[in-house]
């Protein structure tokens, strides 16, 4: 299983940083922000730190083709504020420039919202901004679009929005689609029927475009739209649903990242629940074992 979770990055450290805290998880794969998730000030990426981190990841057999970049999420494609799309549109422009210098295929981006306009209005706004960004070919990302839990006016929480988006993108070998666990939940689909869901997602959209899975529990009903994420096992979405998700044959090569709340915001829940995962075994301890682990 290609597995891993979300992890930081320094100013100081960057990929190398990433890369021992991933497998200080046991983790295989991993995810980062270039920056804090909240805010776009970034800063250069450091070619000598890079060739640092494949070197330590050719030896403890971690493929780059796994990694991925989750863009910042106060970036809206969808904003009707001029000023906010036109800035949106060009800080991601130069942040799939520092992905491709990092060598890192994916870049997960939340679709937008689309505030005081209206729905429809929102989806040209991103389609229009995903075809200005893909058209430079000096660039290799594939932008993967998140499915959404639907919390005020998120645009991408069912899948025909994602279809709609893609059918508008003309470059379709740089889009995909990033399933998030515990925002699908939240949106109303029933991951319970897995099989269903995916055949569903097959007819619509093509298993083709999903390359990546972010597994998290939920802590709300199905439905709910309200997008907080809980502990692997934990919440409304349960183990043994999770456990079906990580193990589809589907989805065998594609990366699985946990975006799960640390415990008492303080202490990383990953390393447990990766080995929960990997051994089909519910553990009941998290919350205590991760806080004891970190003393
Ligand atoms: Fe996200
Ligand atoms: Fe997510
Ligand atoms: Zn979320």
């Amino acid at each position: 299983m290609i597995i891993g979770s979300h992890v930081s990055f320094h100013k100081d450290t960057q990929l190398f940083g990433s890369l021992e805290e991933a497998l200080s998880y046991g983790a295989n794969t991993f995810m980062f922000y270039t920056g804090a998730p909240q805010n776009t000030k970034r800063f250069p990426i450091i070619d000598e730190i890079t060739l640092q981190a494949y070197q330590k990841m050719r030896e403890v057999g971690i493929d780059l083709r796994h990694l991925i970049v989750h863009a910042p999420y106060i970036i809206n494609l969808a904003s009707d504020d001029v000023e906010k799309y036109r800035y949106s549109v060009s800080f991601l422009r130069e942040e799939l420039h520092r992905i491709d210098q990092l060598g890192i295929p994916f870049m997960v981006l939340h679709p937008g919202n689309y505030m005081k306009a209206t729905k429809q209005a929102g989806i040209l706004r991103i389609q229009k901004a995903l075809n200005e960004l893909l058209m430079d070919d000096s660039c290799h990302v594939t932008i993967l679009l998140e499915t959404m839990a639907g919390k005020g006016t998120e645009i991408g929480s069912s899948l025909e929005e994602i279809k709609q988006i893609i059918d508008g993108v003309t470059n379709k070998k740089r889009i995909g689609v990033c399933l998030d666990t515990c925002h699908l939940h939240d949106a109303g689909y029933d991951l319970r029927q897995f099989d269903l869901f995916l055949q569903q997602f097959d007819a619509l959209i093509g298993m083709k475009y999903v390359h990546c899975i972010h597994v998290n529990d939920s802590k709300n009903e199905m439905g709910s739209h309200k997008d907080r994420h809980e502990n692997i096992g934990y919440g409304k979405i349960g183990f043994a649903t999770l456990l079906s998700i990580v193990y589809h044959p589907l989805l065998d090569d594609v990366p699985k990242i946990l975006e799960t709340p640390y415990i008492d915001r303080m202490y990383p829940p990953y390393r447990r629940e990766i080995a929960m995962l990997l051994k089909k075994k519910f553990d009941s301890n998290l919350l205590q074992y991760t806080k004891t682990d970190a003393k």
